[in-house]
């Protein structure tokens, strides 16, 4: 057994996966549609629409393809105050938003109390769920802003490799990334992961597992998208190990939703990035259901880019809100009412 494969998946489900995401020709559009059947019996002809707050630009992390990794220099970093952020979540209610989702570097710039009175005036204030997705905390600080209304976390492992996450991230290693994730669940906070497709060094088989530990984790949300290299980073040269293979991307996001029937998964902006103008649409037909509209004020977008190509850069909340419908209805699916919280079973709450 090789060193880094610290998880054992079920040899026969992982001949699966491989062989789905190696399918050529006809049978890829057969994985579409199994996919999309799959998403509509469990998940329904919703899409929900969860817009982002880009918060603060600061990150003391330094992940090696992030764009605003603490060695990149050339990001301007800033930190929105609770007013500004208030001020956008109204506006996301009036516009068919129902989730917030705030992000941030790993050490934003505001503590933890500071993030724990955003969240309780939002859930005053606003009827928006609230996500959180700020990196890796303590146990004791997830349970605190459970407590303050937060409803969900975002955060991804990126990879199930473990030598590969440990190349990739000089400040974690993959065990405390799922011990992270294992403590969000054991609270009963929804809890999203998932990956990068194409990663330099990622194999078939790594894909084929990434997919699996998200069946593993048993995930309320699932956000996967296609590795992009950011010049200002050490990855600035290195290439998508799919390139000149790019309906892997989609591949694998139907291979997902087939081995994850009733999570929630968003067509995420990294398929626009690749494929500009379709690629979200085409993932909502390939498996997806969610839809994640950036609500950073536009004169900060350019200070949070985590990787060149990011679309809708220039358009004002309502601007972007408008086209995102009409995306939804052009592709014949409805906009989810309500808050779209996880479908599965209720979890004990410690
Ligand atoms: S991926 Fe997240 S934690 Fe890593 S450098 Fe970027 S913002 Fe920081």
């Amino acid at each position: 057994m090789r060193k880094n494969r610290i998880i054992l998946f079920d040899k026969d489900e992982r001949t699966k996966a491989i062989s789905m995401l190696l399918t050529k020709g006809d049978g890829i559009e057969g994985i579409y549609r199994e996919a999309d059947d799959i998403r509509k019996q469990n998940m329904g002809d919703e899409v929900y629409i969860r817009g982002i707050i880009e918060f603060s630009s600061i990150c003391a992390n330094d992940c090696l393809y992030c764009g605003i990794r603490a060695s990149n220099m050339s990001v301007n970093r800033y930190a929105m105050n609770a007013d500004e952020i208030l001020d956008i979540a109204r506006t996301m209610e009036s516009v068919q938003q129902t989730t917030v989702v705030l992000q941030s570097g790993e050490t934003p710039g505001i503590n933890d109390d500071e993030i724990g009175a955003i969240i309780r005036r939002i859930k005053h204030e606003t009827n928006l769920a609230v996500t959180l997705s700020v990196g890796n905390r303590p146990y004791k600080t997830y349970k605190y802003w459970r407590d303050c209304g937060m409803d969900r976390y975002l955060l991804r492992f990126e990879t199930s490799d473990s030598d590969l996450f440990e190349r990739l991230h000089p400040d974690c290693s993959l065990d405390e990334r799922l011990e992270c994730l294992y403590a969000l669940k054991k609270l009963g906070i929804q809890t999203g992961s998932g990956f990068m497709i194409g990663l330099p060094g990622e194999t078939i088989d790594i894909l084929a597992d990434n997919i699996l530990l998200c069946r593993k984790l048993d995930l309320d949300m699932i956000g996967i998208g296609p590795f992009i290299p950011h010049p200002d980073t050490p990855l600035g040269r290195e290439k998508n190990a799919y390139e000149g293979d790019e309906d892997m991307f989609f591949k694998a996001l139907s291979v997902l939703r087939i081995f994850n029937p009733d999570a929630h998964i968003p067509a995420t902006t990294a398929f626009d990035a690749v494929f500009p103008g379709v690629g979200r649409n085409l993932a909502l037909q390939r498996g997806a259901n969610i839809f994640m509209p950036n609500n950073t004020p536009v004169e900060l977008r350019k200070d949070y880019i985590l990787y060149p190509g990011k679309p809708c850069v220039d358009e004002s909340i309502e601007q972007y809100a408008r086209s995102v419908l009409m995306r939804i209805e052009s592709i014949g699916r409805i906009t989810g009412k309500g808050h779209g919280h996880s479908i599965k079973r209720n979890r004990d709450i410690e």
